[in-house]
């Protein structure tokens, strides 16, 4: 499987940013796919100075219906107007400072997956969590709940407790995990749960990249703070096997 290194811009960036990054990206030889999820207002700059470069852009999140009376949502159909191909949903932050549920975080991924959008679903256990030995257990109801019928896209594993803290788990954890994961896909999906990506995300730096994307099952990364920045992102693709 070729390796996804998505970067995850959150509430960063501004429109000066997007010529200089879009170009050092452009510019540099790749072996992985790469992927840009900058806020929303970037997505068509990004997708516009990322043309013909086969970057993709995502956004960081969007609304179950096609359109409506949500004020200050965006939907799938207009992401992928925008030229976003990928959409991140469920990301810890939007479970818990927007209080998604794992029923919200499917009709998203329902939704993009009909605006032909690839949906990235974020899931991960907190720290008390995996300090009560419920980790696995919370993962997988996760799945079991955040993934529509016939779901096609990509899972994200992020501990909540490794996001922007500098902290990661063992590699020891990140393998049973994402073996964990891989037998939840395939019993819920059957053969096509075998072949999704499952990146691994949280605080991933060029310094620890190499040894986590070598990890059985791990597909790519998703990278918050380090990919704002158009060097570390590339060092991380890079560090990356060649799939
Ligand atoms: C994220 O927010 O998806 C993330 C992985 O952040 P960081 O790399 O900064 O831990």
């Amino acid at each position: 499987m070729r390796p996804l290194i998505a970067g995850n811009w959150k509430m960063h960036g501004r429109l000066a940013d997007v010529q200089g990054f879009a170009q050092a990206v452009r510019a540099a030889a790749r072996h992985t796919d790469l992927l840009i999820c900058p806020p929303f207002t970037l997505i068509d700059r990004f997708a516009t100075a990322l043309a013909g470069s086969g970057i993709a852009v995502g956004g960081q999140d969007c609304h179950p219906a096609p359109e409506g009376a949500f004020t200050g949502d965006v939907s799938a159909p207009m992401l992928a107007e925008a030229g976003a191909s990928y959409v991140i949903l469920g990301h810890s932050e939007r479970r818990y400072c927007h209080g998604e549920t794992n029923a919200r975080v499917a009709g998203k991924a329902e939704a993009a997956m009909f605006a032909g959008l690839t949906p990235i679903v974020c899931i991960g256990e907190t720290e008390a969590q995996r300090d009560a030995g419920e980790a696995e257990h919370v993962v997988r109801q996760q799945l079991m709940h955040s993934l529509p019928e016939g779901f096609s896209g990509i899972i994200a594993y992020e501990p909540v407790w490794a996001i922007g803290t500098g902290r990661t788990p063992t590699e020891a954890d990140v393998a049973a995990m994402h073996a964990a994961i891989r037998a939840v896909l395939a019993e819920k999906l059957g053969e096509p749960g075998k072949a999704l990506k499952i990146l691994y995300g949280g605080s991933v730096k060029p310094g620890n990249a190499a040894s986590l994307l070598a990890l059985p099952e791990v597909d790519g990364a998703l990278v918050g703070g380090a990919s704002l920045k158009a060097e570390d992102l590339l060092a991380i693709a890079a560090a990356a096997p060649r799939g």
